[in-house]
């Protein structure tokens, strides 16, 4: 039995023209060196991601720490083809002066905008590589204590150029009540400081009542709280992926011991053509303006 990321319902999030086509999706990720970013979308993806990533010598891992890296891999499933692109945003805190180190992501996701706003005012418009960011996926340490004043600074930079997905790392790191306390402190700091995440769109009022009460649920779990793995271990007789601990397995695709298979679902099943659309009609539209703006000044 094989196992399945999930997007082949993707063609019923969109209209079946661009199912011939395929889909893309550019996902980024961002927060503090070491928190499990590169773990996560690996796990998400169910694809080693960095398999051929050479060693690197002492000297290119610090030059790494600002460097912004793109991975890009086709999936399919059940004849759906999805082309990912991951945009990892390694190191990030680890430098000795951290102000603006969000500097170079913003500059990032601006220089996308830009490439496509170029490309639509020329002559191949129809065949328009689109590599804008649709969605930041922002990890939080579970150490602090909320937000540290580096978490607030990157969102608030960001918030207005991509959809930005909060994300509590390791969270087996935590007990459920702790886990509980951390996601309600981080919403009131996200509230408080003014922070803009992706809303998830209001359900319609036909919908029926168990979809209301998974729409519900999924706005409640901000920030999520994820566990990440590459490592299969045996938990009850089944192969799964998780941590293996002296007292015990923690599951990543089990709901009971985070919200990784929430994130999945949002993201791919659910999610993914909203993400799409806020950031062409939102984040986009704001860069278009500001540079049709700036021209007629
Ligand atoms: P990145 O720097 O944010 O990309 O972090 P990595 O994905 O490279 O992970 C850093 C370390 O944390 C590795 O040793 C991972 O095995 C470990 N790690 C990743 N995810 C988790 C998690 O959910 N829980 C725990 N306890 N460790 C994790
Ligand atoms: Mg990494």
């Amino acid at each position: 039995d094989k196992e399945y990321v999930g997007f082949a319902t993707l063609p019923n999030q969109v209209h079946r023209k661009s199912v011939k086509k395929g889909f893309d999706f550019t996902l980024m990720v961002a927060g503090e060196s070491g928190l499990g970013k590169s773990t996560l979308v690996n796990s998400l993806f169910l694809t080693d991601l960095y398999r051929d990533r050479k060693l690197l010598s002492a000297e290119e891992r610090i030059m790494q720490t600002v460097e912004i890296t793109k991975h890009a891999v086709d999936i399919e499933e059940k004849g759906v083809r999805l082309r990912l692109t991951i945009v990892d945003t390694p190191g990030f805190g680890d430098a000795v002066n951290n102000t603006e180190c969000w500097r170079p992501v913003a500059e990032y996701i601006d220089q996308q905008f830009e490439q496509y706003f170029r490309d639509e005012s020329g002559l191949n418009r129809k065949n328009i590589q689109d590599n804008r960011v649709h969605c930041c996926l922002y990890f939080i340490s579970p150490f602090g204590h909320g937000l540290r004043p580096l978490d607030v600074e990157f969102m608030k930079a960001l918030h207005q150029r991509v959809n930005i997905v909060p994300i509590l790392a390791k969270a087996d790191t935590l007990t459920p009540l702790e886990v509980e306390r951390k996601k309600r402190k981080i919403r009131e700091e996200i509230e408080l400081f003014g922070i803009k995440v992706y809303q998830f769109p209001d359900c319609d009022s036909d919908e029926d009542e168990d979809f209301k009460l998974q729409d519900q649920a999924l706005k409640e779990s901000i920030p999520f709280a994820v566990i990440g793995s590459n490592t299969v271990v045996e938990a009850r007789g089944r192969r799964v992926r998780g941590r293996l601990y002296p007292w015990g397995i923690v599951e990543v695709e089990n709901p009971g011991h985070c919200d990784f298979v929430k994130l999945r679902t949002m993201l791919v099943r659910t999610h993914m053509q909203d993400l799409k659309d806020v950031t062409r009609e939102t984040h986009y539209e704001n860069y278009r303006a500001q540079c049709i703006q700036s021209m007629t000044r």
